[in-house]
């Protein structure tokens, strides 16, 4: 059988049926059946003149509960489905699909007694729950709540400041309920300053976590990664599940999490809505890091991007604009256009073997190249219930339980287009190519260290493909020394929620996209391929000062003075800087078991 057939029959297979009543009760009843993909409820009485059938699709579901009656004379069972299907919004608040809450609870009332009900409804919420946490299990499996795994304890870290500084609230209106609808156990934090979440995963005892998820932009997830790294133990300590869940002004990673799960790109609260839901699924993805030194030889793990050039200059100098949220970027685009800079530099690379046809460009500079390779609660931590929210309810009734259908306020949204590789002048591209080391150096790298990284011990696997900063790049590397206007040295496929750099980069490719624009291009040309980017269309312009190549490590060195580095938006010491892959060394909560195979 065809795997398509299979997951069709599959997907069709009812896993269970029944015929339940509906909370508050109202006279009607309704058949229920359960597939892998959905909850089908059609309704039976009263009889509607059309066939009344809606779908509760369980991608789309954060939770499922028991709940039971105050009345204790009631011997019925009640459970409740909670999902956010998208919904068109209503008229004047905007076009488009947003994601509303609805909680269905359904009474189980075929049997005299009470424990008889509830066996049946923790029947239904084990194999819901199952389905939404990819627990694996078919019409066959004996489904009963011991299938279930012990409830995730997440460790939540809130940046106050992050992005326009609404986390705190977002966190309220939009993270807890549904996490606690998930039946995810947690301690939230908020930060008190920056490097408080780096030192804070430094010294926690991650035996007593399922997670650390940060709430706020990429800037946070950077701290937390690196602070694991830091640890003696950062070889475990890395593979503990991060998520993220955007509340920053740069949230790459959780577009770039929000394209892979199938989404429609959304910015804000929606951003938010659809990640909280992937974060409720819990599936875990593999993640690549790279290794990133510098002359002064710190050395940290990044997990989005190098930049320099346009794009940092961009990222930092907006930096004033934060009230602005994420419209800061484009206002710092508008002002950096105006006085657009170019930066004489060398980089350097080697090239990635071939990883797949789709890519004319990899597969001429791997041969130009001949690039071979080879839950205790710390006292000092504020927790959710000291800041007067709400705390993970253990027991639920049905006083607290809403009523079937009842839409709460809260929001939210095929993705990627196919990726079209742009023509390549191969000839062009290799007048460029210099003997690598052989270029002039950075006489006195100047070394401006904007915000002074403290000394940190970190750890973490050798640089197996890096010659120190001060020795020539290896023989087998390539190195193009030219004007850029950018040079982008990135992992994933956003740059922030709303602008695609790579449409098929893979959170575990085993690749670093270098992707740099050399100088001569006109403004105008430049604000196309930016424009395009909202849709990761920007190769199909078959720009010719656009270029991206697949690389396993790179080493930048400016040769222009002055200017802006980062490392995950992230400002550094400017100077030479060298990166490398380190293949899945980390895990993402991505929500969805997607996985791109790669070999390394
Ligand atoms: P944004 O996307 O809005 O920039 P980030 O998550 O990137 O949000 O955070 C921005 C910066 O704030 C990071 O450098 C981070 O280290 C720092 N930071 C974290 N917590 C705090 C805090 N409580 N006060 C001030 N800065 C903080
Ligand atoms: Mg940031």
């Amino acid at each position: 059988m065809s795997l398509a057939l299979e997951v069709c029959r599959e997907g069709s297979e009812t896993l269970l049926h029944g015929e339940f009543g509906t909370y508050p009760p109202k006279g009607t009843r309704y058949a229920l059946s359960l597939t892998w993909t959905g909850l089908h409820i059609q309704r039976l009485v009263p009889k509607p003149d059309t066939d009344h059938r809606t779908v509760v699709r369980l991608v789309d579901v954060a939770g499922c509960h028991t709940l039971r009656s105050r009345v204790l004379a009631d011997r019925s069972a009640y459970f409740c489905v909670y999902a956010y299907p998208l919904k068109k919004r209503k008229v004047g608040v905007g076009a488009g699909r947003a994601r509303q809450r609805t909680a269905r609870t359904f009474q189980v009332d075929g049997a005299k007694s009470y424990a008889d009900n509830q066996v049946v409804a923790e029947k239904w919420v084990a194999a819901i729950k199952c389905l939404v946490l990819g627990i694996p299990i078919s019409s066959e499996t004996e489904i009963v709540p011991g299938l279930l795994p012990r409830p995730r304890r997440l460790m939540l870290l809130l940046n106050p400041f992050g992005g326009k500084g609404n986390a705190l609230q977002w966190c309220q209106t939009h993270i807890l309920p549904m996490i606690t609808e998930a039946d995810i156990s947690f301690n939230l934090i908020q930060t008190e300053r920056a490097n408080h979440a780096r030192e804070l995963v430094q010294s926690i005892n991650l035996a007593e976590w399922d997670g650390i998820v940060s709430i706020s932009g990429d800037g946070l997830l950077y701290e937390v990664i690196n602070g694991l790294m830091e640890r003696p133990d950062w070889e475990e300590a890395i593979k503990i599940p991060l998520g993220i869940l955007p509340c920053g002004s740069g949230n790459a990673l959780a577009g770039a999490l929000n394209r892979c799960a199938g989404f429609e790109q959304v910015m804000g609260q929606e951003l938010l809505t659809n990640c909280t839901l992937m974060l409720c699924h819990g599936a875990v993805t593999p993640m690549d890091l790279v290794s990133i030194t510098t002359l002064s030889g710190s050395r940290s793990f990044s997990f989005l991007c190098v930049a320099w050039g346009f794009i940092s200059d961009v990222d930092i100098e907006s930096e004033k604009y934060r009230h602005m949220g994420a419209a800061r970027f484009t206002m710092g685009t508008v002002v950096r256009l105006a006085s657009l800079n170019t930066y004489r530099g060398r980089l350097s690379y080697l090239p990635a073997p071939d990883s797949g046809g789709h890519r004319p460009i990899l597969r001429s500079i791997t041969m130009s190249a001949n690039g071979s390779l080879p839950f205790q609660r710390m006292p000092l931590h504020r927790a959710v219930s000291d800041m007067g929210l709400c705390e993970k309810r253990h027991a639920y009734s049905l006083q607290g339980a809403e009523p079937a259908e009842e839409p709460a306020p809260s929001p939210n949204s095929p993705p990627p287009s196919g990726f079209q590789p742009s023509s390549f002048n191969f000839e062009a591209l290799h007048e460029e190519l210099v003997a690598d080391g052989e270029g002039p150096r950075l006489a006195n790298p100047t070394v401006v260290a904007p915000k002074a990284s403290p000394a940190r011990h970190m750890h973490g696997p050798p640089d197996h493909f890096l010659a120190p900063l001060d020795q020539p790049v290896p023989k087998s590397w390539v190195t193009v020394e030219d004007d850029f206007v950018m040079v982008l040295a990135i992992y994933q496929t956003h740059l922030s929620a709303d602008l695609i750099a790579i449409p098929y980069a893979c959170f575990n490719d085993g690749l670093i996209h270098l992707c740099y624009i050399k100088a001569g291009i006109s403004r105008a040309a430049l604000i196309r391929l930016f424009l395009a980017m909202e849709k990761g269309t920007q190769f199909e312009q078959e720009c010719p000062y656009l270029i991206n190549v697949p690389v396993r490590a790179f080493r930048l060195e400016p040769l222009t003075r002055k200017g802006i580095l980062t490392i995950d938006g992230e400002r550094v010491e400017y100077g030479p800087i060298q990166g490398q892959i380190h293949h899945n060394i980390a895990n993402l909560i991505s929500g969805t078991p997607k996985t791109k195979i790669t070999t390394f």
